[in-house]
C-alpha cells in the first residue's frame, strides 16, 4: 500500500468510529494470527453481581455481608461493588474498615467490628496461610458455572463462598464468530482461575484460554501467544492492560476505558462495541489489497 492510500484507509476506520494512532498498524491488522480479548471490562460489561452466597454452619448472611462489605467499600475492584452493591440492597449497614490492605490479583483484608475480614481468591487464602478445608469441591462448582468464586473468612475461619457474575456484552459472541469466519484465532486472557475461565470461554468458542493470569502476567501471555511467529492483536481496556496493549503486535483499546490503557495502544476504539474490531480488520484488509 502507498503512503496515500494508507492516510485514505485511516480516514475510512476514523468516520467508522476507529482511530488509528499509527499507520504500522493499519498494515500489520491485515496480517493478524490471534485476536486476544481481556476479559474483565472487555468481553464482559465490567460490573459483576452478586449470585452466590453459601455460608458456613453458624453463619448468616446478615452477619457476613455487613463485615466483608465493609472491607470491600474500601476497594475500587469491579468485585467489590458487586458486594457493597448486595449488601446495600438488603438494607444492611456496615462500619467503617481499619487497616485496610490490598493484594492486587488476590484479595483484601481490613479489621471490622474487632474481626480480621478477609475476601478473595483462593490463592489468597493459600498465600495467607488459611485452611480451605473442605470448600474447595464447592468452590469448583460455582467455577464451572462461570461464576468468579471467593471466600469469605471471618477470623481465620472461612464464613462463606461468594460467587460474582459479569455478563458478557451482547456484542461479544457475534465478533468471535466473525473472526472465526474469516480464519483468526481468539484467546481470552483472564485473572479468574481455570475452571471459571473454560466455563465462559467455551461457551464463547474461544480457541485460547489463558487464566489465572496475575496483573503483571498478561504481557507474559502476549508473548506466548506470538512464539512461533504469530502476530497477535491484544484488545483491552484497564490500566493493567497498558502493558500488553504496548507489548502486542496490535495493541487496540476501548475509548470507554482508561486513560492509561488508551495511550499505550495503536488502535482506539470509539465505542465499547467490540464489533468495530471487525470494523478495523476490514478497513486494513481493503486498504492493503487496494480495494474501495
Ligand atoms: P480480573 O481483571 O480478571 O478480575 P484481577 O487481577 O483484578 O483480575 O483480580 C483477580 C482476582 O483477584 C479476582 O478474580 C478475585 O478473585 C481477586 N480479587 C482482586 N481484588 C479483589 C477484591 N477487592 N475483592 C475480592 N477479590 C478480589
Ligand atoms: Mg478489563
Amino acid at each position: 500500500a502507498t503512503p496515500t492510500s494508507i492516510m485514505v484507509g485511516i480516514g475510512r476506520a476514523s468516520e467508522l468510529g476507529v482511530l488509528f494512532r499509527k499507520g504500522d498498524a493499519l498494515q500489520l491488522l491485515d496480517g493478524v494470527d490471534v485476536v486476544a480479548f481481556d476479559k474483565t471490562g472487555t468481553l464482559t460489561e465490567g460490573h459483576p453481581e452478586l449470585t452466590d452466597l453459601i455460608l458456613a454452619n453458624g453463619q448468616s448472611r446478615e452477619t457476613v455481608l455487613p463485615l466483608i462489605a465493609a472491607v470491600e467499600n474500601q476497594s475500587e475492584h469491579p468485585i467489590a461493588k458487586a458486594i457493597t452493591r448486595a449488601a446495600r440492597e438488603d438494607g444492611l449497614n456496615w462500619s467503617t474498615a481499619r487497616n485496610f490492605a490490598s493484594t492486587t490479583g488476590f484479595g483484601v483484608r481490613a479489621s471490622v467490628d474487632g474481626h480480621d475480614v478477609m475476601i478473595g481468591a483462593g490463592r489468597y487464602l493459600s498465600r495467607e496461610g488459611i485452611d480451605l478445608g473442605d470448600w474447595e469441591g464447592r468452590e469448583s462448582d460455582l467455577a464451572s458455572r462461570g461464576r468468579t468464586a471467593l471466600f469469605a473468612v471471618i477470623d481465620g475461619r472461612v464464613a462463606a463462598l461468594v460467587g460474582v457474575s459479569d455478563p458478557m456484552k451482547p456484542a461479544s459472541r457475534a465478533t468471535i464468530t466473525a473472526l472465526h469466519a474469516v480464519g483468526l484465532k481468539v484467546a481470552m486472557i483472564t485473572g479468574d482461575k481455570r475452571e471459571t475461565a473454560e466455563a465462559i470461554g467455551t461457551d464463547l468458542g474461544i480457541d485460547h484460554i489463558i487464566a489465572d493470569v496475575l496483573p503483571d502476567g498478561k504481557v507474559t501471555a502476549i508473548e506466548d501467544l506470538k512464539s512461533g511467529g504469530r502476530t497477535v492483536a491484544f484488545v483491552g481496556d484497564g490500566i493493567n492492560d497498558a502493558p500488553a496493549l504496548a507489548h502486542a503486535d496490535i495493541g487496540i483499546a476501548i475509548g470507554t476505558g482508561t486513560d492509561v490503557a488508551i495511550e499505550a495502544a495503536d488502535v482506539v476504539l470509539m465505542s465499547d462495541d467490540l464489533r468495530a474490531v471487525l470494523t478495523a480488520l476490514d478497513v486494513s484488509r481493503k486498504t492493503m489489497r487496494n480495494i474501495r
